[in-house]
């Protein structure tokens, strides 16, 4: 085998990754300390001194930062370095409603490259490859992201960005293109759109495809590699580490490994701060542990996830991550019971619906309120209205079964919800909209 970009480090035993890992944290907490005046504050108040950090283990004596950190501090508290040294921005896209602003120096660029050029080539990419990157490009991270990864490959990349699904389908066929980076949600979108051409999947060339940056069930991936013909690969990261690449799925696609000489990671009780053991579920902390620019360290992501040490088959050594099982913010709170949409997605797929779907969530009468639009296949479409409602009430039963909380369920018409180009619109709370 050995399929791998960086092969030293990706498969650098336990004890040279934590010497890495020593090294570096001890020279990263003197940078942040000497260049950026916010956070040598929350260290003062915590009365720590980068003389106090001597190893990675150390780590736990360092103060936290959180999003309202990165928005206090807006636009040039947290940076480290001198604005003339930057050559880059990112922003987030702004899921939250709160915009983030990231800032690079070339070396932050290249080491953010090369992290995407791992996950492409652990998903078989190599220099022969054409690679359709179907993320948005601009403030967003994904599309400069896997342009910049599959460049460091070799690859022919086509900086399709998001959008215009008539010109994706055409060049994806004429340029034969192997790999396709977007955002789940759009993957399935493609495939779906291929289909109503009249394309099978065996028609297109592709073989991977590397989807990230929001949340996607294990059913959606089937579902993609089904309509595609392709092998789907998660990837993670998020714009305040640098953007995707933070973390990437490998062969085994069970877990992603997370690029532990730049990224470290730890899982904390999201109540109290507490660290927990790998294997626990709690909220993913990372510590940029060589970013020049933007050098956060113990940033709360908000994403809920397990990690595992566990041998993989690839022979990569870095730790992996489980897929976010939901965002701290991404949950809802429906008559004191807590839901996500993934919970949602997973029934639905199970019940052979496709995962287009929204969720609408109101109160009336100091109740909450939770409705369902799910979209029928063509197929499934029965202008009999007895036949939906039995559909519906069916339907019901299974949410039921798996929120603790019954919904309302409307089956609408084929290709009636809207589909995303970027990331997925998939809930309107409308009661924030009366508090
Ligand atoms: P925003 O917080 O505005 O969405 P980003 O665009 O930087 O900002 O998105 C980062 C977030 O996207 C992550 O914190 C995570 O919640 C989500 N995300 C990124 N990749 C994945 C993935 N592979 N699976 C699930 N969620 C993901
Ligand atoms: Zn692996």
């Amino acid at each position: 085998m050995g399929n791998y970009f960086q092969p030293q480090i990706e498969t650098a035993s336990r004890d040279e990754i934590i010497s890495i890992q020593n090294e570096k944290i001890v020279k990263q907490v003197k940078h942040v300390y000497d260049h950026v005046a916010y956070y040598r504050n929350l260290m003062d108040e915590k009365g720590v001194k980068p003389e106090d950090i001597k190893s990675i283990d150390d780590i736990k004596k360092l103060p936290f930062l959180s999003k309202s950190d990165l928005r206090d501090a807006y636009p040039y508290g947290l940076l480290g370095t001198d604005l003339k040294n930057c050559v880059r921005i990112h922003s987030t896209s702004g899921t939250t409603g709160r915009r983030v602003v990231a800032f690079y120096t070339q070396a932050d660029v290249d080491l953010w490259e090369e992290c995407c050029a791992r996950a492409i080539v652990a998903a078989g990419g190599n220099e022969d490859d054409v690679v359709q990157v179907a993320y948005g490009y601009g403030l967003f991270t994904g599309g400069a992201g896997l342009h910049g990864g599959s460049h460091k490959v070799g690859c022919l990349t086509l900086p399709m960005s998001s959008g215009n699904t008539e010109r994706q389908i055409q060049f994806m066929m004429d340029l034969e293109a192997t790999i396709l980076c977007c955002t789940p949600s759009y993957a399935a979108y493609l495939g779906e759109s291929l289909a109503e051409k009249g394309y099978k999947p065996s028609d297109n060339k592709l073989k991977a495809g590397i989807f990230g940056a929001e949340p996607w069930t294990e059913e959606m991936r089937r579902e993609i590699e089904k309509s595609l013909g392709i092998k789907a690969f998660d990837i993670y990261g998020l714009t305040e580490t640098s953007g995707p690449g933070v973390a990437f799925e490998c062969e085994a696609q069970h877990g992603m490994h997370i690029n532990e000489d730049h990224f470290y990671a730890e899982i904390i009780d999201p109540e109290t701060g507490e660290v927990l053991p790998d294997g626990e579920k709690g909220e993913l902390v990372f510590t940029a542990l060589d970013k020049e620019a933007f050098p956060l360290l113990r940033y709360r992501t908000r994403d809920i996830c397990v990690l595992s040490r566990e041998k993989c088959s690839c022979g990569r050594t870095h730790v992996k991550m489980s897929k976010p099982m939901g965002r701290s913010d991404d949950m809802m709170i429906i008559r004191g019971v807590n839901v996500f949409p993934s919970q949602i997605e997973t029934v639905l797929i199970k019940e052979g619906y496709t995962p287009n779907y929204l969720i609408e969530v109101d109160r009336v009468n100091n109740t909450d309120t939770l409705d369902i639009n799910v979209e029928l296949l063509t197929g499934q479409f029965s202008d009999k209205v007895s036949d939906i409602h039995a559909k519906e009430k069916s339907l019901e039963a299974a949410m039921r079964t798996m929120l603790g909380i019954g919904p309302k369920i409307h089956l609408v018409p084929p290709k009636s919800i809207a589909r995303s180009e970027g990331k997925a619109v998939r809930v309107i709370d409308k009661r924030k909209l009366h508090d």
